[in-house]
């Protein structure tokens, strides 16, 4: 609850994409983001007609995963319904989804301190783009259609009102993307266009037990845009409110550019859509034995991950590793394999996860045995690294053949450091004089000449001779 006297309550639709290697209900196979144009369609998911759309079972298992993991209850029947309206990117006339008969109902999921009810996970499918061009001067407009993404796979995971901050539903959406990349449903990858999210937002008097009107975001494609909108729209309905307005129910966009919202159309009700069954497609009967076999499959959940990681490693890097399944596994193998636990999470969080490159465990472990040992440098080990997941070469291989290996010879060491206060007499009286920032300069020409010198020894050397 606000400080100022207002309750926000925040419901949220999140469409994700099922990790599929075809369409929803043809053969097509998903197109990559940059195919051309309307390369990637059938007769089935461009709507020509007398075609048959046949159910695509990995998705199906994607969505049950996904409720199962939400705590969602799965009916024994389910179907597909058709939602009829015309749009230029629907040739087809109607989408097919789910109205009252979803695939799963009421579950629920852990953000933070709170628990959000999820009313429905569903499976639909999705609409093509269009693309508008012209030249504004001439009033020469232009728009195209691109059917690539018609009838690709989408889940729908409907939240209940339970939401009561801009920063939960932040914290929500990504909670939501952990789960899913963690049970395999979805990479949910935001940027890609693989879950978006859709916030209804209203507020109410604290206290009071009625809803407000709601207004409806569309299409938020970052965690980011998804808080920034939902804090401008809710300052924006208080101040409707506050000077005596109402707030209309309506679906508003977000611009990113002006950083507000703006209205789209006034909200459209169930009935517009004049919903009936799809006959093409007979109901769904769910198998048991199926669906407790997805359970018993069932990967540790982040939340769970989280909690027992946040044992060995500081809150923040367990959050981070726990809610990515394959950053968590390759942080207790290579700590199964005797790499020390703080410095694995450390390196995991710094090099790897902003990489987006997985070594192996083996790999990892043995470099941080190299850097922890001291006969190679951080800087060199990242190099190392980065090589290593690059060609699948160890690290042992990657240093010797670079020579990276750290020179830790006294007597070798010692004539560097000779050579270097001899190259920089200035800089050696000046320490000598008891200015001690004049090491610097002495350190930074030794590394220039020497880079695989073991900088602790050879500083060592250098105090000892300047003393
Ligand atoms: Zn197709």
């Amino acid at each position: 609850m606000s400080s100022d006297g207002w309750e926000v309550v925040i419901g949220m639709e999140v469409h994700a994409q099922p990790r599929t290697r075809s369409k929803m209900f043809c053969g097509c196979a998903i197109a990559p983001l940059n195919a051309p144009p309307n390369t990637y369609v059938c007769e089935v998911c461009l709507g020509l007609p007398g075609v048959l759309p046949v159910p695509n079972k990995a998705a199906v298992e994607a969505v049950l995963k996904t409720a199962l993991a939400l705590n969602c209850e799965i009916p024994q029947h389910t179907k597909f319904d058709r939602k009829n309206y015309m749009y230029p990117d629907l040739p087809k006339g109607y989408q097919i989804s789910q109205y009252d008969l979803p695939m799963s109902v009421n579950g629920s999921i852990e953000v933070g301190e709170r628990k959000v009810r999820i009313r429905r996970v569903h499976l639909e499918e999705d609409t093509g783009k269009l693309i508008h061009a012209g030249d504004k001067l001439h009033k020469a407009w232009e728009s195209y259609v691109d059917l690539n993404r018609a009838g690709v796979p989408l889940m729908e995971i409907v939240s209940e009102p339970d939401i009561r901050s801009a920063d939960e539903a932040r914290e929500y959406a990504m909670e939501l993307q952990a789960l899913l990349r963690t049970v395999g449903a979805s990479d949910a990858d935001m940027e890609k266009g693989q879950m978006r999210a859709e916030p209804n937002i209203s507020i109410r008097r604290a206290g009071s037990e009625e809803l407000g009107v709601k207004t409806e975001l569309k299409n938020i494609n970052s965690f980011r845009a998804l808080q920034r909108a939902i804090a401008f729209e809710v300052e924006r309905q208080k101040q409707v409110l506050e000077s005596g307005g109402a707030v209309a129910q309506e679906t508003r966009g977000w611009s990113e550019s002006e950083q507000r919202t703006f209205s789209q159309r006034s909200k459209e009700l169930a009935e517009d859509y004049r919903y009936f069954p799809e006959p093409d497609i007979p109901p769904l009967e769910l198998d048991r034995e199926w669906i407790e076999k997805l359970r018993g499959a069932l990967p540790e959940l982040p939340s769970v991950r989280r909690a027992r990681l946040a044992a060995t490693m500081p809150p923040s890097v367990a959050f981070l590793i726990g809610g990515d399944r394959d950053l968590a596994d390759l942080f207790e193998q290579a700590v199964a394999k005797g790499a020390p636990a703080a410095a694995t999470g450390t390196w995991i969080v710094n090099e790897i996860a902003p990489s987006g490159k997985l070594p192996s465990p083996d790999n990892l472990a043995e470099l941080l045995r190299m850097v922890g040992e001291g006969s190679i440098t951080r800087d060199q080990g990242r190099e190392v690294l980065m090589e290593s997941v690059e060609t699948g070469r160890t690290p042992a291989e990657i240093v010797a053949e670079h020579g990276y290996a750290q020179v830790s010879d006294e007597s070798e060491l010692r004539v560097l450091a000779e050579a270097v206060i001899d190259a920089n007499p200035k800089a050696a009286a000046d320490y000598r004089g008891g200015k001690k920032q004049a090491m610097q300069a002495l350190m930074a020409d030794l590394r220039k000449r020497a880079p695989q010198a073991n900088p602790k020894l050879a500083m060592e050397l250098l105090l000892k001779l300047l003393g």
